[in-house]
């Protein structure tokens, strides 16, 4: 199997399984309790908390753990929106969020009274800055813009998009479930108020997540209960999956620079070999500005569904967009952004390496990928027409 879908999720570290297994039997103590075993799981916490807060250049008591990047993602836009709804009203974010904030801000829009909005993005998926510090009125509390995209790994300004949110007096929030750990953030130089991260994106745990809150911030608790998380997220905390996260956390950031130069090049090697060597295809998302391990290309006159279910019976992982979109047949709303024809985004597919994957898996990869894009084009009725019309018939 050739696994090319390290953006819906990674393979969890063994270092990271090996951390863990200790808090499952031997370290199983709450850690709101008094008794030796309970402090061990209480110090593990502190431990992934610092670990994590390390990576961003933030304070331990500035990371609030979660169940994930969703988690994250509603807490930041609805806590943050009822904390601040007597400033205002008014949310910026863009149109190639993932539906995590997507839907969060419909909801926030059908329900709660908040205005939206949606920030258009060039070609390349990069945010429209001009466009963005237009959009900020007085009732305007907070903008969202991710870090990286999901789908065309497209890296935002957000360096910029901070300065203009500090310089307007607003919060900044960032989705950062894709760049944590794959591209340097420093939430102070970044200007950043709150950061959504998620453990299994990089190769740590399943169900885990944080929410960076920059201490000053005042959202709302999320969960009402205990008194976890200074309590703002109230529940027994996920031991094992702190302690994997942190170490995760920490792998992520040390192997950064190596790894993602080796992904780089495996990167460009597989996205040049398919642009030279299959025709009527295009690369989605910014050349340069892109996520070390990010390729999407979209094939035109064949369908990316039936694309990925042969490739499936070579063995190899890959989608077509994000894992959410895949199963309706609505194209996805980041190649209708930057401008793809609904067809055309049809025929799109998404490979993300890991820094297990090397030049010859790719080889292997491109070859099936011709195989079968030649095949499909064969029994499309489009493909012929248009062959007709290039050999002037
Ligand atoms: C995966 C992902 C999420 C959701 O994270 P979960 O931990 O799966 O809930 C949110 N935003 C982006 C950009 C993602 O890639």
């Amino acid at each position: 199997m050739i696994y090319l879908d390290n953006a819906a999720t990674t393979k969890t570290a063994p270092e990271v399984v090996e951390a863990m297994l200790p808090y499952f039997s031997e370290y199983y103590g709450n850690p709101s309790s008094i008794y030796a075993i309970a402090g061990k799981s209480k110090e593990a916490i502190t431990k992934g908390r610092e670990q994590i807060a390390n990576v961003l250049g933030a304070k331990p008591e500035e990371i609030y753990f979660t169940a994930g990047g969703s988690e994250s993602d509603n807490w930041a836009l609805k806590a943050t929106f009822e904390a601040y709804k007597n400033k205002g009203n008014h949310i910026i974010t863009t149109k190639i969020e993932h539906h995590a904030i997507l839907h969060t801000c419909e909801y926030l829009e059908k329900e709660r009274g908040a205005k939206i909005t949606y920030i258009g993005v060039d070609e390349n998926g990069v945010v429209n800055l001009d466009e963005l510090e237009a959009a900020i009125t007085p009732e305007t509390i907070l903008i969202s813009v991710m870090a990286a995209n999901n789908e065309i790994g497209t890296i935002q300004p957000i360096k910029e998009i901070g300065r203009i949110a500090k310089e307007h007096n607003i919060l900044f929030h960032t989705d950062a479930v894709q760049a944590f750990g794959q591209i340097p953030i420093n939430v102070d130089e970044c200007n950043i108020d709150m950061l959504s991260s998620s453990g299994h994106k990089i190769n740590g745990p399943k169900g885990i997540g944080f929410l960076y809150i920059r201490k000053g911030v005042k959202i709302r608790s999320f969960v009402h209960g205990g008194a976890q998380e200074r309590k703002r997220r109230a529940g027994t905390e996920n031991v094992p999956g702190i302690v994997g996260y942190g170490v995760a956390a920490e792998r992520a950031a040390r192997t950064m620079a190596e790894r993602t130069a080796k992904e780089i090049e495996v990167r460009d090697y597989l996205i040049n070999r398919i642009l030279t060597e299959i025709p009527n295809c295009r690369l989605n998302g910014d050349p340069v500005k892109r996520l070390p391990n990010n390729c999407n290309i979209s094939f035109e006159f064949i369908e990316g569904e039936s694309l990925l279910i042969m490739l499936d019976m070579k063995g190899i992982c890959a989608s077509s967009g994000s894992a959410c979109t895949s199963g309706s047949l609505d194209p996805s709303h980041v190649l209708l952004a930057i401008g793809l024809p609904h067809e055309k985004a049809h025929g799109s597919l998404r490979l993300t390496l890991s820094e297990e994957i090397t030049k010859e898996d790719v080889d292997f990869v491109v070859e099936q990928i011709k195989a079968i894009v030649d095949r499909l084009r064969s029994m499309s009725p489009l493909y012929e027409d248009y062959i007709k019309k290039q050999q002037g018939k």
